[in-house]
């Protein structure tokens, strides 16, 4: 099967583990049965008949409405399918030449499940940490096996150790900082993404923090983003030119002097006039943001680097 091939029937599987997915996201975090009683319609209670329950179809057919009684079904279920249906297709695309795919999608899913939940209840689930370890550990062993790669295998149990005991000690100094699911979660995420190498457990464990600061300045004074897009921009363009001034030789790789310069430009512009607004009182300090979501985004983009 060539990789579009793949990437299809991934995003096909996408929509049904999608729905279930929903199904978790409302569930778990209320202490209910994931399984029992099927689903039913918030308003009227009413289950809901299969032909209502087909992956993002049957919200647009429906407008969003329950059938009966015309409650709104909140657009964060089409939402999920379609995302759970799309990050599938990339790692199909990506990893689909190798058995490794299986503990990648496992694992893809129960990230979409942990940030959706995180996001709304600050919160990583054990009832989904737990399981997701105990599914995606032993799948990444069997790929292991079968691509004999069990270079790869001891690495990324040395990995998960150095993760979690990064993130412990971080957890440690300062635990307002993440909660000690992170922690759990970064004993999976390091594990994984050491199975692909030493640098992709470097960029996974420097990537959330990037990706944090990024997204809490965001969060805290939206218009620092302003001047941000426009330091990488100008990072971007400019970035051969600099490095050769700065380094006196054309840089070896055209496109990493771009993108570095550009991280560079786009953080000192940024920081320049996020500590203008604190100076002004103008930043909202000290709120609480979940940091599930920046510490999977940033173990999967390096995992797909
Ligand atoms: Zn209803």
């Amino acid at each position: 099967m060539n990789s579009t091939a793949v990437a299809l029937v991934c995003a096909l599987l996408g929509l049904p583990v999608g729905s279930f997915l929903n199904v978790v996201i409302w569930r778990i975090p209320r202490k209910e049965s994931v399984v029992r009683p099927p689903s039913h319609c918030p308003g009227c209670d009413q289950p809901i008949a299969p032909i209502d329950n087909i992956p993002v179809v049957s919200w647009l057919l429906l407008r969003g409405k329950c059938r009966r009684c015309a409650t709104r079904i909140s657009y964060r279920y089409p939402l999920i399918e379609a995302s759970t249906a799309g990050a599938f297709a990339l790692v199909g695309a990506r990893f689909g030449e190798s058995i490794v795919v299986i503990p990648l999608l496992v694992l893809t899913a129960a990230l979409i499940a942990l940030c959706a939940i995180d996001i709304e209840h600050l919160l990583l689930p054990n009832r989904i940490v737990y399981p997701t370890g105990f599914m995606v550990l032993p799948l990444f062993a069997l790929s292991a096996a079968v691509d004999n790669q069990w270079n790869s295998l001891g690495r990324a149990a040395l990995g998960g150790v150095i993760a979690f005991s990064v993130f412990y000690a971080i957890w440690f100094a300062a635990p307002k900082a993440m909660g000690f699911g992170d922690v759990r979660l970064s004993l999976i995420l390091g594990f994984g993404a050491a199975y692909f190498g030493w640098s992709t457990l470097g960029y996974a464990l420097f990537l959330p923090f990037l990706l944090g600061s990024v997204g809490g300045i965001a969060i805290a004074a939206p218009i620092v983003l302003v001047p941000m897009t426009f330091g990488g921009v100008l990072g971007y363009l400019n970035g051969v030119a600099v490095m050769r001034s700065y380094q006196g030789v054309e840089p070896t790789n055209a496109t990493q002097a771009r993108l570095a310069v550009a991280t560079v430009f786009a953080v000192m512009l940024g920081s320049l006039v996020y500590l203008l607004l604190a100076a002004a009182k103008r930043v909202e300090r000290g709120r609480h943001i979940p940091f599930g979501p920046y510490l999977a985004a940033g173990a999967m983009t390096a995992i797909f680097l």
